[in-house]
């Protein structure tokens, strides 16, 4: 067998990838103040300990024109909100509470005003309907629109939900259902397409764009199930209120939690890796959105592929004894939340230095390992 080569000096980073990428930044760095730092990198958030058993959540993550949206393939308002719910997200997969966020923002001079206006009223409606306040950052001239968010958090007293808690026996489960974001994209690839021109006409068409625009560049035979796909891409949503019930259990709370943030597959391997365990997954038990199902026949692809690899999802992916399964569902439902869905369980844990790993089970039976699948930045 060929040795593998260690990543040297000289590599570039497309051949180490992102977590390689990250692997290599933090394997320079260990936690020094284990009092007051709780947990430090590795899992969604941070979490920092303040005194008399309290705790704060901190996390960021940028948006970046040209790699998380095109000009032509979203609006201003969409652009602000997801990258509120993208850090949200990661708040709540700790089970936090969000108090606030700070907002770093990159534009280029001839920025039209207004979509400086609509970034922050979608920056804003995420704020009000999530929860969380605007509590300062940075603005700066950038080439690319770039906006970079960071959101604390409390924990309330509860303990942290880490991605490393996962034991063997544990069934493993996702809120909602899957899928709509990749296929939205899938679709505003298909059906709004580049567009010419030069730089200037296209933030000036990317300023004036609101949501309801791209509903009417789907074809009408899937435009409601599409639209609902392309809503979802653009303005996904975090399941803060699952993520708090889920944390205030007592003793029925989850052992292991990420939110699917790459998608189902790499967020699946995250924990599997973190929890040192192997996973068996279930294709046919992953829920898929109604809209993905109907959408993804039309299209002709496989709409648990689609949900498999959708990323931006923020619905909440865990582990837990499945003694505790029935309270939990019946908990959420109490409340009012999402669908609980068990699509696997962990069969094994991981030995000496061996990752943990996660099978797929596909549709017609066959055994597959799943990698990294989600978005390749490099
Ligand atoms: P998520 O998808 O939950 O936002 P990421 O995959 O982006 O998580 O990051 C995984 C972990 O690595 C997180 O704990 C994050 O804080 C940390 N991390 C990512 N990039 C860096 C970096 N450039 N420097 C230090 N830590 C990083
Ligand atoms: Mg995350």
């Amino acid at each position: 067998m060929k040795p593998k080569r260690r990543a040297g000096g000289n590599d570039s980073v497309s051949r180490i990838g992102e977590f390689g990428l990250i692997e290599r930044i933090l394997d320079k760095f260990s936690v020094r103040n284990r009092r007051s730092v709780l947990v430090g990198p590795g899992d969604d958030a941070a979490v920092i300990a303040c005194g008399k058993g309290a705790a704060l959540v901190l996390t960021t993550d940028m948006l970046v024109e040209g790699t998380h949206f095109r000009l032509e393939w979203s609006c201003p308002e969409a652009v602000g909100f997801k990258a509120v719910t993208a850090n949200l997200s990661d708040v709540a997969a700790m089970g936090g509470v969000p108090v606030g966020i700070v907002v770093s923002l990159g534009v280029p001079a001839s920025v039209p005003t207004r979509a400086v206006d609509m970034l922050y009223r979608g920056i804003s409606g995420a704020l009000s309907r999530f929860g969380g306040e605007l509590l300062g950052g940075d603005t700066v001239r950038s080439e690319r629109i770039t906006i970079s968010v960071a959101a604390v958090g409390t924990l309330a007293g509860d303990r942290p939900l880490l991605r490393s808690g996962a034991a063997e026996g544990d069934a493993v489960c996702v809120t909602g259902s899957l899928g709509r974001p990749e296929l939205g994209l899938m679709l505003l690839r298909k059906f709004v397409g580049r567009q010419g021109g030069s730089r200037g006409q296209g933030l000036l068409a990317w300023a004036g764009r609101r949501m309801g625009d791209f509903e009417g560049r789907i074809p009408s035979a899937i435009r409601r199930d599409g639209y609902a796909c392309v809503r979802r891409h653009l303005m996904p949503e975090p399941r803060m209120m699952e993520a708090r019930l889920l944390a205030r259990q007592r003793d029925g709370a989850p052992s292991a939690m990420i939110d699917v943030s790459d998608g189902l597959s790499s967020d699946l391997r995250q924990l599997a890796v973190a929890s040192s365990v192997h996973i068996l997954v279930h294709e046919d038990r992953v829920p898929v959105h109604a809209s993905v199902v109907r959408s993804a026949r039309r299209l002709g692809v496989s709409a648990s592929r689609v949900a498999l690899s959708s990323g931006e999802e923020y619905e909440l992916l865990l582990t837990v004894p499945p003694s505790r399964l029935p309270r939990l569902k019946r908990a959420m439902q109490r409340l009012g939340a999402g669908s609980l869905t068990v699509m696997g369980e962990v069969t094994g844990r991981a030995r000496g230095s061996r990752p943990g790993t996660v099978t797929l089970v596909s549709v017609d039976g066959r055994r597959s390992r799943l990698t990294h699948k989600g978005f390749k930045h490099f």
